[in-house]
């Protein structure tokens, strides 16, 4: 490729586990969750499930074992998790499509690793700005044009809009198989050419959200979040282009709600989620499954409609898995790392 030499990945799908501290009001309640070296990062994971006594008396643990291409101990920072991801944020300047998805239930830290103050979307902005600030001497101007918008029941919302506007105006998703590129109409498009500008853009889109929410109603949590960063660069000495684009995606939250709890409203939030992380989850293990001229269900969602080309062809995807340490979420726990695992 252009700048730097990409390390080839296995396929093109990569799943990273990473397991947040237990919070201080939350001591004591933790599930054993077992690593090679505690905190440090190793490639398996084991949960380790409740003793049971046979008739007999005699004890079983039942051990859940996992292994991905990375797992983050609770002691890991953003910055460590980042330094692993960076090469990957690279490739995007290098004109690569590259998809970021952070999955679990509510509470397993996927806000914290993506979105935060201090989680991979600024750091990426700062990275990717620092790179292309020394790409100029070698005849490269970058233009970073960004886009955050939700998918909510189906539906876009742009975040750098209106609030008012939220779950009003309707955004279309365009394709544009030509430039292998989807657009949504009607969004707000931010040109970061100071990294300062993503903070302000990070605090706006969360304005947005809370404004909109009610009290009962946890938006965050019922909706993915996509910050969209498009590259494009171009170089006057050379005259070569290159376009790439970034998606950083913040999923709904994965716990499985019952569809008998909820009605109305609910219901359909609960079905919308169900359904686009399972054909989220079918897209990615298409993909990665190799086969040739698979069918890739790509428009079973808006999401993965929204992301087409960022999934397949020239894309490098990851996915990481987030996991709570509470007793209490061993069981969707299981589940998402279940999940985690048929897709990788
Ligand atoms: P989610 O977005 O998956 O619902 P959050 O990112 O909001 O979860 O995390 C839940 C809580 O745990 C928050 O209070 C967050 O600050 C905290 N948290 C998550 N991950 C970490 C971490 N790696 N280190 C410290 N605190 C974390
Ligand atoms: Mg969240």
């Amino acid at each position: 490729r252009l700048h730097n030499q990409v390390q080839e990945l296995k396929g093109n799908i990569r799943v990273f586990c990473r397991v947040r501290p237990t919070l201080e009001h939350e001591q004591d309640a933790s599930a054993e969750i077992r690593f090679p070296d505690q905190d440090l990062e190793g490639k398996e994971i084991e949960i380790v499930g409740a003793t049971e006594k046979s008739a007999l008396g005699k004890e079983t643990t039942k051990t859940h074992p996992f292994s991905f291409d990375k797992v983050f101990g609770p002691s890991q920072q953003n910055v460590h998790v980042f330094e692993e991801i960076s090469q990957l944020i690279q490739s995007a300047l290098d004109g690569y499509n590259v998809c970021i998805f952070c999955y679990g239930q509510t509470g397993a830290g996927k806000t914290h690793t993506m979105s935060s103050p201090d989680g991979m979307i600024p750091r990426a902005v700062h990275q990717i700005y620092e790179t292309a600030k020394g790409l100029e001497s070698k005849g490269w101007t970058y233009t970073m044009e960004g886009n955050f918008v939700e998918v909510y029941n189906e539906n876009i919302n742009d975040l750098l809009g209106k609030a008012d506007d939220l779950d009003k105006k309707k955004h279309e998703i365009r394709h544009d198989p030509k430039e292998q590129r989807t657009t949504i109409t009607d969004v707000e498009t931010v040109i970061l050419d100071n990294p300062s500008q993503v903070d302000s853009m990070l605090r706006r889109a969360s304005k947005t959200r809370s404004v909109a929410a009610t009290m009962a109603n946890m938006r965050s949590s019922r909706s993915h979040s996509v910050f969209i960063l498009r590259l494009i660069g171009v170089n006057h000495a050379t005259g070569q282009r290159s376009e790439g684009t970034l998606n950083l995606v913040d999923l709904a939250g994965s716990e499985r709600l019952s569809h008998s709890q909820s009605t109305g409203e609910r219901l359909k939030e609960t079905q919308s989620i169900n359904r686009s992380l399972a054909c989220l989850g079918d897209v990615i293990a298409a993909l990665g499954s190799g086969k040739e001229g698979a069918h890739i269900p790509y428009r079973n969602s808006k999401l993965t409609y929204l992301l087409q080309y960022s999934l397949g062809g020239n894309s490098k995807c990851l996915m990481f898995v987030m996991v709570s340490p509470m007793q209490a979420h061993m069981s969707e726990t299981l589940t998402s790392l279940k999940f985690a695992t048929k897709v990788n």
